[in-house]
C-alpha cells in the first residue's frame, strides 16, 4: 500500500463506495499498480486502524506531502532536496536513498 496523493476530482470511496467526498487519497494497493481513491475515513482505519478527526486530518496531510514528493520530482529535484523540503514543510521525518524518498511520523519508511 502506497500514498501516492491527495485528488479532489475523485469524490467516490473506492473502499466503502460513501459518495460526494471532497476529496479523495489515491493509494497504489498492488505491486502490479493499481490505483484506488479512498476517503479520508478509510485511509486513516487502514494506517492508524480507527477513523478519528486527528487520523483522518493525520492520513491526509501524509498524503498531501506524497503528492508535493512526485511534483517536486518531476520538476527534477534531488532526492536529497526533496526529503529535506518535505521535513521543512510537514514536519515529517524523511530519508534518501538513490532516487528514492522516504517519509514517516515515527521512522522515514514509506517509500515514495
Ligand atoms: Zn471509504
Amino acid at each position: 500500500m502506497k500514498m501516492l496523493g491527495v485528488c479532489d476530482d475523485q469524490n467516490t470511496c473506492d473502499k466503502c463506495g460513501k459518495k460526494n467526498l471532497k476529496r479523495t487519497i489515491a493509494l497504489q494497493v498492488d505491486d502490479a499498480g493499481n490505483v484506488e481513491y479512498w476517503g479520508s475515513d478509510c485511509a486513516a482505519r487502514v494506517l492508524y486502524g480507527k477513523s478519528t478527526k486527528s487520523g483522518k486530518d493525520a492520513a491526509l496531510r501524509f498524503a498531501y506531502a506524497c503528492g508535493r514528493v512526485q511534483k517536486l520530482r518531476d520538476k527534477g529535484m534531488s532526492a536529497k532536496d526533496i526529503a529535506n523540503q518535505i521535513w521543512n514543510i510537514y514536519g515529517f521525518l524523511t530519508g534518501h536513498n538513490g532516487d528514492d524518498v522516504y517519509i514517516g511520523f515515527n521512522n522515514a519508511t514509506h517509500k515514495v
